[in-house]
């Protein structure tokens, strides 16, 4: 239980414990956003009456699938798939499908519940949705990954449509996983519909600034958090964990604006370039090559490698965690926070565990929590989905400068919403509870559904 959760809201949130026994992430997601509301109830005491909390931590539908496939040896393989459809208040359900080995209902449910509150921030028509499966990518061929993307598809096609569910990338999950499920789907319903799949590719229906937003936009959030201080990225020296798509275009903002980022990482160790990060070079290993980040040092000699390392151990002044859950523990945080770091935008899905968030509010440095931070990736498939609907196709310049006003329409919200709160400058406050009304509202004016 959590000492730091409101009396009235207790008994949810132990409830919530009861029924969904050992998904400890969903656990976690959810007592993170529940911390949060205890101010709004007393605001807001319709909530209580419609029981929305109660509602809106239990999923409207969970769906759990057979993905048999074969592989290169012709041996039969087994993998479970899942789409958890959470919450369809505000537009249907959007959210990402990851593909890893660690993937069960409890990551899945995390990833959704986040969701909802992610996707009611960006204020588009946007519910909140997760998929995925324990299927893991790495060290599979291409066709191996073609047929298990149809397989998964052949299940997941008559739960999923552009006005019902529109899946998109999340881990293990790009352009090209995207381009298998689109195709299956398009065949198997005969219909070509561009709207049921977000991250498409630029040939047929993908929106320019899709691959970038969720990094870019990551970076344009933390960029108002430095102005509210009156500061920016000018000078700095960032650490962004991960080398995948986040991460390699939360570097690529960075740059841009005036920053410096001297490392990056992959689940085995990470690289340390005090010249900066040279992002051609990750590119071509990571989405051209899939290789491991270790060869970045055959070429750059300079560079080091550090196998097993703690990517948090190196001085700077802004962390940008991008590769995935709980990847800044408590130690972590005050090791970042002793060293002079000033700002943390989160790429990934909750990378902090509560014990590191409690060092960061405490220090009172700029955290920007993963739900309003990296909301920029589904924002953008938002964008996506208008340009599907009107058959059109907007320009980088005219997306790139949409992102950017709907993260600063995000900061501006969770700012003020803190400030409203009584707790000045807790972006973890004003994420949960201006995403929370939002949807809150919605379900109180459709009845009890
Ligand atoms: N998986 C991304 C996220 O965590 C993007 C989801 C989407 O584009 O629908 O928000």
């Amino acid at each position: 239980m959590s000492p730091n959760i409101d009396e009235k809201v207790e008994p949810i949130f132990k409830e919530v414990l009861d029924r969904n026994p050992g998904e400890i992430e969903f656990h976690q997601a959810v007592r993170e956003v529940l911390e949060s509301l205890g101010p709004v109830l007393v605001k807001h005491p319709e909530f209580a009456d419609h029981k929305i909390i109660e509602r809106i931590c239990e999923p409207e539908r969970q769906i759990i699938f057979r993905v048999p496939w074969v592989d290169d040896n012709g041996i039969v393989q087994i993998n479970r798939g899942f789409r958890v459809e959470f919450n369809s208040a505000l537009g249907p359900y959007k959210g990402g499908m990851r593909f890893h080995p660690s993937v069960y209902l409890g990551i899945v449910k995390f990833l959704g519940f986040e969701q909802i509150f992610k996707n009611a921030l960006t204020g588009l028509p946007i519910g909140g949705g997760k998929g995925g499966s324990d299927f893991d990518p790495k060290g599979k061929s291409e066709s191996e990954v073609m047929r298990f993307c149809q397989s998964f598809m052949t299940e997941l096609y008559r739960h999923i449509g552009e006005h019902t569910d529109v899946p998109a990338g999340d881990i293990g999950v790009g352009g090209r996983e995207i381009g298998y499920l689109f195709g299956q789907y398009k065949r198997i319903t005969n219909r070509w519909e561009a709207g049921v799949l977000t991250g498409k590719g630029l040939d047929w229906g993908g929106s320019l600034v899709r691959t970038e937003a969720t990094g870019y936009g990551a970076a344009f959030f933390v960029d108002e958090m430095l102005k509210v201080r009156k500061d920016s990225f000018d000078g700095k020296t960032c650490i962004v964990s991960g080398s995948g798509n986040v991460s390699i275009y939360t570097m690529e903002k960075i740059t841009q604006l005036g920053g410096k980022t001297v490392a990056c990482s992959d689940s085995n160790g990470y690289i340390y370039d005090e010249k900066g990060i040279d992002l051609d070079l990750v590119k071509q290993i990571k989405e051209i090559e899939r290789r491991r980040i270790s060869v970045y040092t055959d070429t750059h000699k300079h560079a080091k490698y550090i196998a097993k390392g703690n990517i948090w151990e190196i001085p700077c002044q802004v962390a940008m965690p991008s590769a995935t859950q709980n990847e800044i523990n408590g130690k972590d945080a005050a090791l970042l926070v002793k060293n002079g770091c000033i700002a943390i935008g989160e790429g990934a899905n909750m990378p902090t565990t509560p014990e590191g968030v409690k060092v960061f509010l405490e220090a009172g440095i700029a955290y920007g929590p993963g739900k309003a931070a990296n909301a920029g990736g589904v924002a953008t498939s938002a964008l996506e989905m208008q340009q599907n609907a009107s058959r059109d196709s907007w320009t980088f310049e005219y997306t790139e400068d949409r992102l950017r006003q709907i993260m600063q329409n995000i900061h501006k919200n969770c700012y003020e919403t803190a400030d409203e709160y009584g707790t000045p400058g807790n972006y973890v406050n004003g994420a949960n509870i201006a995403g929370f009304i939002k949807v809150a509202k919605a379900m109180v004016a459709f009845g009890v559904i």
